[in-house]
């Protein structure tokens, strides 16, 4: 027998001490999960100080946290700008820093309401389905990994979002030349050597969603020539890219774009590229 309190303070200094930077949020949101509660709920309920006994179920969750598995596989959800996206084992966890991304995308979309949208590497459809739900455009959206385009099908269905998905290589399907207004893209960008040093990312995030070659830039290249064919004059590209490759990736899209633009993400790092064609 314990109580919520020192429940969840017990929680956030074990996580504090296993090296999660988010303990106590943590520690929140996995208890007030494993409770079928709100964190506000939570966060009141604790301050009650009332006798809790903790089922083993909730025990074990906190035990897997602690060995860092990622929360949000523990939970099945994410959070990305107005959605609840369902997430798991083979699925890129979406990240807040693509949220800004989005946002550069609707942007530019405002003035366009039958625009036509192309999302690569749609994970489980966080950029795709915020854009067709928050701009009310239409958006195809490419996957390469079956597991993830089963997480992205059953988010498209449950937002009713307007997105076609596809599965395969980009450099592989047929698309539209010339038809898009918007190509999108967070794309595996890490160079082979520089493996993440949180555990969430490097042994939970698939490989196929981090590694982009030596450089990190393989698929930022590909992706770059073939919208030059697939984006219409006038047209945006824009790509996330890993903190540091900014100068990189303006260089590669000066000789084809115009308007090339890094972006920062919230906390002031470049990390994304816009350009026109
Ligand atoms: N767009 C999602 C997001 O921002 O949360 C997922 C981004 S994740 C960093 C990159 C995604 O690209 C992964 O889902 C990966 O499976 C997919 N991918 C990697 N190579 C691909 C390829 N050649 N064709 C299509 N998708 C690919
Ligand atoms: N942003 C991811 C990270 O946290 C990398 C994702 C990617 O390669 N697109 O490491």
């Amino acid at each position: 027998m314990t109580n919520l309190r020192s429940l969840l303070e017990q929680t956030a200094t074990r996580f504090k001490a296993a090296g999660i930077e988010s303990f106590q949020a943590d520690a929140e949101q996995l208890i007030a999960f494993s409770l079928g509660i709100s964190r506000g709920e939570l966060v009141a309920k604790a301050f009650l100080n009332s006798e809790f006994t903790a089922e083993p179920s909730l025990l074990a969750l906190i035990d897997r946290r602690a060995n860092r598995e990622p929360l949000q596989h523990l939970t099945g959800v994410a959070f990305f700008r107005q959605l609840t996206l369902s997430v798991g084992e083979g699925v890129f966890v979406p990240r807040p820093e693509t949220e800004a991304v989005v946002s550069v995308a609707l942007e530019f979309l405002r003035s366009k309401p039958n625009a036509k949208v192309l999302d690569i590497g749609t994970g489980s459809g966080a950029i795709a389905i915020s854009i067709a739900t928050e701009a009310g455009v239409e958006v195809d959206a490419i996957e390469l990994s079956d597991t993830a385009a089963k997480f992205a099908r059953a988010n498209i269905a449950s937002n009713k979002a307007r997105v076609n998905l596809m599965v395969g290589d980009f450099r592989d399907l047929e698309l539209g030349f010339g038809e898009y207004d918007l190509v999108i893209s967070n794309p595996p960008y890490i160079p082979i050597s520089a493996v993440p040093i949180d555990p969430e990312v490097r042994d939970y995030d698939p490989d196929l969603a981090l590694y982009g070659g030596e450089d990190g830039l393989d698929l930022i290249r590909d992706i770059e020539e073939l919208s030059q064919l697939l984006v219409r004059s006038g047209g945006m590209l824009v790509l996330e890219h890993a903190d540091g490759q900014s100068d990189s990736v303006c260089e590669l899209l000066l000789a084809n774009w115009q308007n090339v633009k890094a972006h920062p993400d919230p906390t002031g790092r470049l990390r994304f590229v816009s350009a026109i064609r």
